[in-house]
């Protein structure tokens, strides 16, 4: 089984670390991959360059084997659709192999805005991570897809190469790059959001207007 996370990882921190594991360990101890997106150039203003976001998840999961990293769409030019993502993934594993894509039931309530939705599910699982306080409509595509191609446990994605959508509810941490970068930048401490080593490498690079008299 291949699984992918992806996310703007701006930066990486916790609640995305261990919703990761959570999916892992659910799935039999499988590998994830963590995808970091493309950043349109207007939203990487205050943000990390793709070079130092992807630096900062290489320290987040060393020494966690169950956890890697794919920066298939940082090397690609241009907006990254997860579409294009699974197809060249599909391609590269071949028809066979089940692989799955993790994403959060706030992104999931507008799947059907993405581009080429119906043909994700021809190419992939879908793991649709309960994010509190966000529930799904009752009617519409993502409903739907649900209750036609949902299933209870994680060994059904195992017998299949694609097309089952199954609904997880791990613990989710309260924690947010967006908070995470507020903080940094009004001079508060980050501490214990994110793994020290990326903090540290936070403070190294001066990302997000980090000061160094700051104990990070
Ligand atoms: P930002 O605050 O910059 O929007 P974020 O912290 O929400 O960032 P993203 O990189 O945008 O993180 O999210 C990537 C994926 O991680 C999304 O599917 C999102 O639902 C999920 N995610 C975000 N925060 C958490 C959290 N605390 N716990 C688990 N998953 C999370």
């Amino acid at each position: 089984m291949h699984v992918i996370y992806g996310g703007t990882f701006d930066p990486v921190h916790h609640g995305h670390l261990r919703l990761a594991l959570e999916v892992s360990d659910r799935l039999g101890s499988v590998p994830v991959s963590l995808v970091p997106c493309h950043i349109p150039p207007h939203r990487g203003e205050t943000g990390a360059t793709a070079t130092q976001r992807l630096r900062l998840l290489e320290l987040a999961i060393a020494d966690e084997p169950c956890l890697h990293i794919d920066d298939r769409e940082l090397r690609r030019e241009g907006a990254s659709y997860t579409a294009d993502t699974l197809r060249q993934l599909r391609k590269e594993l071949g028809a066979e192999l089940p692989l799955a894509m993790v994403v959060g039931t706030d992104a999931f309530a507008g799947f059907d805005c993405w581009k080429e939705w119906r043909q994700i599910p021809e190419l992939a699982h879908i793991i649709v991570v309960q994010r509190p306080g966000i529930t799904l409509a009752p009617e519409g595509e993502p409903a739907r897809l649900l209750a036609e191609r949902g299933v209870d446990g994680a060994g059904a994605l195992h017998g299949r190469a694609s097309g089952l959508v199954l609904k997880l509810d791990p613990p989710w941490l309260d924690i947010s790059a967006t908070g995470i970068r507020e903080r940094i930048s009004r001079g508060q401490s980050p501490r214990y959001l994110a793994p020290d080593a990326v903090l540290t490498e936070i403070q190294r690079m001066g990302l997000y207007g980090a000061c160094p008299e700051i104990n990070f």
